[in-house]
């Protein structure tokens, strides 16, 4: 088991020199790739390190040690998706358990948890996390967690995470953080008091939309025995081919949000200059509400940018005729993806709950790549101005 990394490297320096635990044979710099479904045993009376893939494979075991170290917790875990990693996670609760959830979490979780564990008697409690007087308010004498992700989507809004893990050590729940969209080089959590971050794997960790993955990484080591428990017996393990992809992306991690921070902040402030554009959602802005907290708790803004355009029509137009973009769900890439929320990421929130989030079909959202600003400008720019010269002629 992976104690924490006491070495004082900088974090771009751990990504590339974490401590994996597996020794490499014949000297390989990379961690090779065990394609393996079982261990031979030795000896029969006393096991090997490794005995069955879903219970530990060394190239899952590399990554999950990786992770662990990143996120300056105790243990990491790789499961087969992002939603395989929450649900194993939610597969912590039982019957009669009710967990605070940020009401504009991920689609897919809002789904697992009120059509799924639902059914099992695991109750969400949907609340506005950014108002901590609600989330004090929704604690009963039921409640066992604070599922938190920050910054949401599609808004962005941020969540004061110290904030939250202090109410909730103070009533003795645990505080699960999905860490998607800021990963271990811009936020966190645990350093902040959260017990259980989550990512989806197959964003910025993998970066080149090749994998679909999640991981999980725990504070201590009792719950790493309970989340161990869950990945074994329920099996959503992720498989060492997409293990060894995830270590692989991870190495470039900073340099690519490095890179999609600046140019997400320079298209940021050219959207806010355009007459077909009505607001521009990135919390980097400094006219963004939550700038300062994001400010204090991360330190970048990431590489998301949500907008809403004058109307769906122009929506429309500019997902059918930009070029640079990739059109499509998911996020976190080495190309730009530009998503229509309403249509695509947030599809499964039914109609009425999503209008009252203000998720409107004017609404899009980008993921910043590492195309050069000036191409993704000249991009759009041609763009809305084929749409003026349309609206012009009609
Ligand atoms: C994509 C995503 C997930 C789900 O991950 P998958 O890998 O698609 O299963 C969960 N949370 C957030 C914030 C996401 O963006």
């Amino acid at each position: 088991m992976h104690t924490k990394n006491e070495d004082l490297n900088c974090f771009g320096t751990n990504l590339i020199h974490a401590k994996t635990g597996i020794e490499g044979h014949f000297g390989a710099v990379n961690i090779p790739i065990y394609q393996v479904s079982t261990f031979n045993q030795e000896d029969v009376s006393n096991g090997g390190r490794y005995d069955y893939s879903r219970s530990g494979n060394p190239t899952r075991e590399a990554l999950e040690n990786t992770i662990a170290q990143l996120e300056n917790g105790v243990t990491g875990f790789a499961f087969a998706s992002g939603m395989a990693a929450v649900s194993s996670v939610l597969c912590l609760f039982k019957t009669g358990d009710e967990i605070i959830v940020s009401h504009d979490i991920y689609g897919g979780t809002y789904r697992v948890l009120t059509k799924l564990f639902s059914k099992f008697g695991i109750k969400a409690i949907f609340v506005n996390m950014t108002n901590i007087e609600e989330v004090k308010q929704a604690i009963t004498t039921q409640t066992k967690a604070i599922y938190i992700e920050s910054p949401s989507n599609p808004f962005l809004h941020v969540t004061d995470i110290e904030a939250v893990t202090r109410i909730a050590k103070a009533n003795s729940l645990l505080t699960i953080v999905d860490n998607t969209f800021m990963t271990p080089y811009l936020q966190r959590p645990i350093d902040l008091g959260a017990n259980i971050v989550i990512h989806s794997a197959t964003k910025y960790i993998s970066g080149h939309s090749d994998v679909i993955g999640g991981l999980v990484v725990v504070s201590d080591e009792a719950l790493a025995g309970e989340v161990k428990f869950v990945q074994n017996a329920f099996g959503a393990i992720l498989g060492p081919q997409d293990c060894f992809l995830l270590l692989r992306g991870l190495k470039t991690l900073k340099v690519r949000l490095d890179q999609q921070q600046k140019t997400a902040l320079q298209f940021a402030k050219w959207l806010q200059q355009q007459d077909n554009v009505r607001n521009v959602y990135y919390p980097g802005l400094e006219n963004h509400p939550d700038h300062e907290l994001i400010s204090a708790q991360a330190s970048g803004y990431g590489a998301m940018i949500s907008f809403e355009v004058e109307s769906t029509e122009c929506a429309r137009h500019i997902l059918q005729n930009v070029q640079l973009a990739s059109i499509g769900v998911s996020l976190g890439a080495v190309e730009s993806i530009l998503t229509h929320p309403a249509t695509m990421s947030h599809a499964s929130i039914p109609k009425e709950v999503r209008e009252e989030k203000g998720i409107t079909e004017s609404l899009l959202r980008l993921s910043v790549g590492l195309e050069e600003f000036e191409d993704l400008k000249r991009d759009f720019n041609s763009v809305f101005k084929h749409y003026k010269q349309k609206a012009l002629i009609k």
